[in-house]
């Protein structure tokens, strides 16, 4: 399927090194260890989250006197499995409304398409409002996403207040008795506190408009940059409440530890992957399901 497809180079990075790494040793030493911390390290799984991993299946192997190389392979995926389960479950609460946050070019506006697509076919009505006001080109961009899914789309003109945009969603919401509302905000991680005060004020008009709302607040990274993506989890991470991530080009990268090392970190559950450009290219996150799809 379109999940082990997009995981391709992922497997061929970290998985099959770590199969031929077990296979060339004839028993479990600290040099296998090692060995294995740097393939996880390579992976994008982080040097922290690695050394981890490493220390648990350490522990567990003199726990459980576990003697062949081989076995180290089912223990990695059990502690895996561990770090990325988390409640990547989307709210099933409606209404909902979700902020989508996340710099430019990550692929933002293409998973609130994807978004949208997918909730609709799941029998919901979802409407779409542009609050990312600083570029006229993402409205744009927005409104041919929600042309394709066949969405309703609320949007301003430049440079108005994306708190406004908002508003007018909510009462669209209402009147259109819709379950979702996705809101676009602008990508601007450098004016930090911009973005904050921006956040805040469209916070305060949910709450004032539609206190019995859901609310998730999904941060989209790109699984291509690899660590810099971690960063971003950050810094946005301590600017807003993240509520998921939405990772983004994991079909074109080898990097998918980066998952790994989000969760591990962040303790924030990644819900969406984004395995294509196309309207279908995005899953909901099942940690199961990828970790499966990795080793096997
Ligand atoms: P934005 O600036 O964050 O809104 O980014 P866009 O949604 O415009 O996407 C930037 C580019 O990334 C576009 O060419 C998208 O087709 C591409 N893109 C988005 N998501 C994915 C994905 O999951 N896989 C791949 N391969 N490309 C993607």
């Amino acid at each position: 399927d379109r999940l082990r497809e997009g995981l391709s180079k992922t497997k061929k990075n970290f998985t099959e090194k770590v199969e031929s790494l077990l296979k060339s040793f004839r028993q479990i030493d600290d040099d296998l260890f090692e060995e294995l911390e740097e393939v996880l390290v390579l992976s994008d799984v982080g040097v922290k989250t690695s050394q981890k991993i490493i220390e648990n299946l350490k522990e567990r192997v003199k726990k459980e006197k576990i003697l062949n190389p081989q076995d180290v392979k089912e223990l990695l995926k059990e502690e895996m499995l561990n770090i990325i389960n988390l409640e990547n479950k989307l709210s099933e609460k409606y209404p909902l409304i979700i902020l989508m946050v996340g710099v430019n070019g990550v692929g933002k506006t293409t998973s609130i398409g994807k978004i949208a697509n997918l909730l609709k076919s799941n029998g919901r009505k979802v409407l779409i409002a542009a609050a990312d006001t600083f570029r006229a080109a993402a409205a744009e961009q927005l409104e041919i996403w929600a042309k394709r899914v066949g969405c309703d789309i609320i949007k301003h003109v430049e440079g108005s207040d994306p708190a406004a945009v908002v508003f007018d969603g909510i009462q669209a919401m209402r009147a259109r008795k819709a379950d979702v509302l996705i809101v676009d905000t602008a990508g601007r991680l450098h004016t930090k506190k911009n973005l904050v005060e921006e956040l805040k004020k469209i916070d305060r008009v949910i709450n004032q408009q539609m206190p019995e709302a859901s609310k998730e607040t999904l941060l989209v990274i790109d699984a291509t940059t690899g660590q810099n993506a971690l960063n971003q989890a950050k810094e946005f991470n301590h600017a807003v409440n993240i509520s998921g991530i939405v990772l983004t080009k994991l079909d074109g990268t080898a990097k998918g530890g980066i998952v790994i090392s989000i969760c591990d970190e962040l303790k924030i559950p990644v819900k969406f992957v984004g395995v294509g450009e196309k309207i279908d290219d995005l899953q909901q996150f099942n940690a199961k399901e990828f970790v499966d799809a990795l080793f096997e």
